[in-house]
């Protein structure tokens, strides 16, 4: 599903991801883990599709395509998600007329009508269910004064909405309690299904009590480092990342 090939990037003139490589099949959940400033947030903005960030080399391939010839629209159309570190607040526009719009933007590509207002409501109740978001969130403007929790729960109940093949979570875990990370983690497992796959990326090995990841990669200096299972994040829990820079030479 997504083949990254020797990724380089970088921002403001500075090169971040040095050579990064990986791999997603289909029914995968991917951690990313690393030190702070290791250039996590910056592989998810690259993917996305962030003018900020300029692509110096390698390639990155997601179902066949090349993305980085799509617009960060048509990626989200071709079923890419990115749920912000940071989300955006959004004063004076509805969360029922956003995700209408995104909603009806992704059928459009697909040559589908736009849902008829009954069925889109019909939509929004059930996956408002299924990852447990109340309506006290969705009859709100989007991310308007929610707390760091709400605005992470708000960002899985768009992927719940918009059914992406690839969903890339970036410290989906910050500023969030217990119980939003639970909802955030169930929402995660609720969703999962053979034909999509996750990456979270994570600074703690906290969330990955919740969502059981198949890989964990250590990203360190814009490279993936060391690939493992889920023993990974526990030993990084117990370690920290200064073994990993000794075993770098450092
Ligand atoms: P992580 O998410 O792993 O903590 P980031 O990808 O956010 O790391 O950052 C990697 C490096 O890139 C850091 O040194 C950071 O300061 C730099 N960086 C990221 N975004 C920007 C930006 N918009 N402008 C300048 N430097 C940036
Ligand atoms: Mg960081
Ligand atoms: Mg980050």
């Amino acid at each position: 599903m997504l083949k990254i090939k020797d990724l380089q990037a970088s921002v403001e003139g500075k090169q971040i991801l040095n050579g990064l490589n990986l791999e997603v099949k289909p029914g995968e959940v991917h951690a990313i883990m690393g030190p702070n400033g290791a250039g996590k947030s910056t592989l998810a903005n690259v993917l996305s599709g962030n003018d900020k960030y300029d692509i110096i080399g390698g390639s990155v391939e997601f179902d066949g395509k090349s993305l980085i010839d799509l617009s960060p629209e048509d990626r989200s159309r071709e079923g890419l998600f990115l749920s912000f570190q940071y989300p955006v607040e959004i004063p004076g526009v509805s969360m029922v007329n956003f995700l209408k719009t995104a909603v009806n933007e992704h059928r459009k590509y697909k040559n589908l009508p736009p849902l008829k207002a009954g069925d889109f409501l019909k939509m929004m109740r059930e996956k408002k269910d299924l990852v447990h978001i109340d309506s006290t969130l969705t009859n709100r403007s989007v991310n308007e004064g929610f707390s760091g929790g709400e605005k992470k729960k708000n960002e899985i109940f768009q992927m719940a909405m918009l059914q992406p093949k690839l969903s890339i979570l970036d410290e989906t875990d910050s500023g969030l309690d217990i119980d939003a990370l639970r909802v955030v983690a169930n929402g995660v497992n609720a969703l999962k299904t053979k034909d999509n796959a996750t990456i979270v990326v994570t600074h703690y090995q906290r969330l990955l009590d919740y969502i059981v990841p198949d890989y964990v990669h250590i990203l360190y200096k814009g490279r993936i480092v060391k690939t493992a299972g889920k023993e990974l994040a526990l030993e990084l829990e117990e370690k920290g990342y200064d073994w990993i820079k000794e075993e770098m030479g450092e």
